[in-house]
């Protein structure tokens, strides 16, 4: 499969894909994240995103009839899409759609399977350091959960679906990020890696490597994380094995690449969150606890809908070469 975007990103971007099928032409590895700093401003113009006012949430989301968010890019910042770097898509992602597919666009996510097995990872690290006005974070992107095993079994229903040939292996990630982000002038495109998760997780945007929606397509663990190519394990929404406790807002699930939180599905007042209730990068400002102090901050939200997370840059990021997938 190959994907021409209908608009045209001067300079080809290197697209890697982390599903079943591999890609010969996807080489590059999501592991770097501080070497190529600043690569997502430059490939798309910055449009104006202003930032949304609203912050509750409608939760107004049938999970047995979501839409399936195949092609939803954008040139620009637009809620519900991703504003994407990447000029083309490239192969890669599950091979056969689930019966989890409703048929008429739309897809069942109570219905989808899950990888099968449970393999631990004791060599887990992630470690956040707050220093001066950066946060640095370093970490070898192995879960503090279990995860399904990889490469996907033969003999796993999952196979029929997405034949995942990747294993999961450690990673060097190291990255600093601003401590208390500030909005830049517009909204800036991403492309693959979006941000970290707290448990030192990479989370991706909700394109597999051809541009198609990886949370309806691909077939993650129960963890609904799955390794790409250079065998980096990886999330393409807030993992439900992350610690969302308590009934109000959801609790801090990882960092985006620009510095701003990503948080989980709840808003104020604890009900779930809609793309109507984010603005055109899925995020919003109201009070957070932030690093201890309450302070009234933009941030990212989660969602059970297409884009599921990060869909565009508010901040500056310091994401660096990133594979899709
Ligand atoms: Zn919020
Ligand atoms: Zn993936």
């Amino acid at each position: 499969m190959k994907r021409l975007l209908p608009f045209f990103i001067a300079g080809a971007l290197a697209v890697s894909a982390c599903g079943s099928e591999g890609d010969d032409t996807a080489t590059e590895s999501s592991v770097a994240t501080t070497a190529a700093a600043v690569t997502t401003t430059a490939a798309a113009a910055a449009t104006t995103a202003p930032v949304a006012t609203t912050t509750g949430g409608t939760g107004a989301v049938d999970l047995t009839r979501l839409a399936v968010g195949d092609d939803q890019f954008a040139s620009t910042a637009t809620v519900g899409k991703i504003f994407t770097c990447q000029s083309e898509f490239n192969g890669g992602g599950a091979q056969a759609q689930g019966p989890w597919f409703n048929g008429d666009g739309t897809w069942d996510s109570t219905a989808k399977i899950a990888v099968q097995g449970e393999v631990q990872w004791d060599a887990a690290s992630v470690k956040f350091t707050l220093g001066g006005d950066s946060r640095l974070v370093t970490a070898n992107a192995l879960p503090d959960h279990d995860t399904g095993t990889f490469p996907i079994a033969a003999d796993d229903p999952a196979a029929a679906y997405d034949r995942n040939p990747n294993s999961i292996s450690e990673q060097t990630i190291s990255t600093d990020l601003p401590a208390v982000p500030a909005l830049a002038g517009g909204a800036s495109c991403i492309r693959g890696e979006v941000g970290i998760a707290t448990n030192g997780v990479p989370i991706y945007d909700g394109f597999d490597a051809g541009g198609r929606d990886a949370v309806a397509w691909e077939v993650q663990d129960a963890c609904h994380g799955h390794p790409q190519q250079s065998g980096q394990y990886h999330y393409h929404d807030v993992s439900p094995c992350l610690d969302d406790e308590g009934e109000g807002h959801s609790l801090l699930a990882g960092y985006a690449y620009d510095g701003f939180g990503i948080y989980g599905l709840r808003g104020e007042g604890g009900v779930a969150l809609t793309n109507a209730d984010l603005d055109e990068c899925h995020g919003h400002t109201h009070t957070i606890d932030w690093d201890g102090a309450e302070v009234e901050m933009y941030h990212y939200h989660a969602t059970a809908e297409f884009p599921y997370t990060v869909s565009c840059f508010r901040g500056t990021s310091t994401q660096g070469p990133s594979a899709g997938g």
